[in-house]
């Protein structure tokens, strides 16, 4: 059966993100706009999903724990998990190699913490914003011992994106799945690369504000409409 999804959304923990992406607003507009399942994916950080979690958990609508996690070489690598406890866990390690430095609200953003009723319970001082120490490689490798997946996030981005990196994927990684904006030249850039010929791929809005999530417009055919199968799918393992 095909699901509708966004698989890249920022709640106000990113201090890139409006403060009106609280859990339960989010949860609500994914809603509102008749998607199936969403994955949170905040900058090298998994301390919102907890909330996120319980405020989707009766509701129709699959939260997947994610965290867009950035390499040493400046690349996003968007990480889905089955459970938030694994995703948290990918939080502490990737913690463990973000350098120590405050973050600085008046230039970055606050970095809002939330429980499921959306009151603010502290604010994350650790700057997320910010190149953790690992390679791609290690963070494709930590998400998959977690019982997770990773993909390359945005390639058609000009920035922070493998292929503007490096120019091409790493041989060193196998991996079936990219995401592509979700934008007509997004579209166009998934159509035109030859090298992405074989590639499946997730289209997401990487929303900072509510009103850029994606409509009902995306899908994939699972069997089931679990964690599971998403992450499944995505390691091509249908
Ligand atoms: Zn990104
Ligand atoms: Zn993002």
């Amino acid at each position: 059966m095909n699901y509708y999804y966004d698989f890249h959304i920022h709640s106000a923990l990113s201090p890139c993100a409006e403060e009106e992406m609280t859990p339960n607003n989010i949860v609500n507009m994914a809603l509102v706009n008749g998607l199936d399942m969403i994955a949170v994916t905040d900058h090298n950080s998994a301390k919102n999903l907890r909330a996120l979690w319980q405020c989707a958990a009766d509701k129709p609508l699959l939260l997947v724990p994610g965290i867009e996690v950035e390499s040493l070489e400046e690349v996003h690598v968007s990480c889905l998990f089955p459970r938030v406890e694994e995703a948290e866990e990918m939080g502490r390690f990737v913690g463990e190699h973000l350098p120590a430095m405050k973050n600085k609200e008046e230039i970055f953003g606050p970095q809002y913490i939330f429980d499921e009723e959306d009151h603010l319970v502290g604010k994350e001082e650790q700057l997320l914003l910010v190149s953790t120490d690992l390679t791609v490689e290690t963070i494709f490798s930590a998400a998959l011992d977690l019982s997770g997946c990773a993909y390359f996030s945005h390639v058609d981005r000009d920035s922070y994106s493998i292929l503007s990196a490096l120019g091409t994927l790493p041989p060193s990684i196998e991996t079936s799945v990219v995401e592509v904006s979700d934008t007509p030249w997004g579209r166009q850039f998934a159509r035109q690369r030859k090298d992405l010929a074989e590639k499946r791929f997730l289209y997401s809005s990487d929303c900072h504000r509510l009103a850029d999530m994606s409509q009902k417009k995306n899908c994939i055919d699972l069997p089931e409409i679990t964690t599971r199968s998403v992450i499944n799918w995505i390691k091509d393992m249908r």
